[in-house]
């Protein structure tokens, strides 16, 4: 798709749109569309489900590669393999499915497999890095690599897939046997906990800012005042210090300049800076 709007692709429902919008259905179109983006010299961008990301204003040139396409999940025993463009929450509903513990903390976040491998996404104490055993990527050359988990070096919503600029195709969790009912209660629990304190009714990249060492991040902003400060259509969300919400048409600018704003007032109040844990990517 050409001049592909990515408000329709991200959670926060805005930024500009896309030269090219790209979803290919098989691992050789992957290799193939970044091989050519190579020779011809074209940007290439990953966009997976938008829900850490805020895309500028202006958008993004060149290609941009969405993997939702390859999504299926597979289970034997205690492994699931599941591609990059499968939903996480799907990989651990298909666990609960199969009786399978370790994946709960994923229930209700709304990233992909690839997104979450790449922040190493976690909730509510348990994280990817506890339960992926491997995975392929394909290389900024078109290379197919495996790897095990250890060598994406993850940490605290981090790993060294952007360091190596690695497009993840898939993943291979190892999970133990448990018993359903308690699998499906603490599903239960982490989705009631989340629905009571996150402002899922409004658009929003989840938590905005990393936890810093020995805070909260929304607690310091609550503490700053700063619930339901609002720059244009952007807003610190009055039900979730943490949440920048698009309350009402935001551009991608005013969801920055907010950004901005709670991390100078945090800073002058409390001296901590506040690390952004979403990404911003793409033209003013
Ligand atoms: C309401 C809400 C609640 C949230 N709750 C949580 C939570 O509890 N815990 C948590 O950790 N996060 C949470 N998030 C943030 C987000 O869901 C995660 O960070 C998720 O892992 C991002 O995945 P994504 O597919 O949306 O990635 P995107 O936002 O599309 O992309 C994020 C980054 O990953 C890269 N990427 C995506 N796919 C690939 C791939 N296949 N290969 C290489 N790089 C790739 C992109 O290039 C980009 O740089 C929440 C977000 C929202 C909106």
């Amino acid at each position: 798709m050409v001049d592909e709007p990515l408000k329709k692709h991200t959670y926060t429902k805005l930024g500009g749109n896309a030269d090219y919008f790209i979803t290919p259905e098989t691992y050789e179109q992957v290799q193939q569309t970044i091989i050519l983006a190579n020779q011809e010299n074209i940007p290439f961008t990953l966009l997976a489900n938008g829900s850490n990301l805020i895309v500028k204003d202006g958008g993004i040139r060149g290609i941009v590669m969405n993997l939702h396409k390859l999504s299926d999940i597979s289970v034997d025993e205690k492994v699931i393999v599941a591609q990059s463009g499968a939903r996480i929450i799907d990989v651990s509903q298909a666990a609960l499915k199969k009786d399978l513990t370790g994946l709960e903390f994923a229930c209700g976040i709304p990233g992909s497999v690839g997104g979450a491998l790449y922040m190493n996404a976690g909730a509510y104490g348990g994280e990817i890095k506890d339960v992926l055993l491997k995975t392929t990527v394909v290389t900024r050359a078109g290379e197919l690599l495996n790897l095990s988990a250890e060598d994406l070096d993850l940490e605290y919503r981090t790993s060294n897939i952007p360091n190596h600029g690695y497009i993840v195709l898939e993943a291979t969790f190892g999970l133990e046997y448990g018993s359903h009912e308690n699998i499906k209660a603490v599903m239960d629990d982490l989705t009631f906990k989340r629905e009571s304190k996150q402002p899922l009714e409004y658009p929003s990249c989840g938590s905005v800012f990393k936890r810093p060492p020995g805070y909260f991040a929304g607690k310091l902003i609550q503490d700053s005042g700063l619930q339901g400060k609002q720059i244009g259509g952007a807003q610190v969300s009055l039900k979730h210090a943490g949440f920048i919400v698009n309350k009402e048409h935001a551009t991608a600018n005013e969801y920055m300049e907010l950004i901005k704003f709670v991390q100078a007032t945090v800073k002058e109040k409390y001296g901590v800076t506040l690390e952004r844990e979403v990404r911003i990517i793409g033209e003013d």
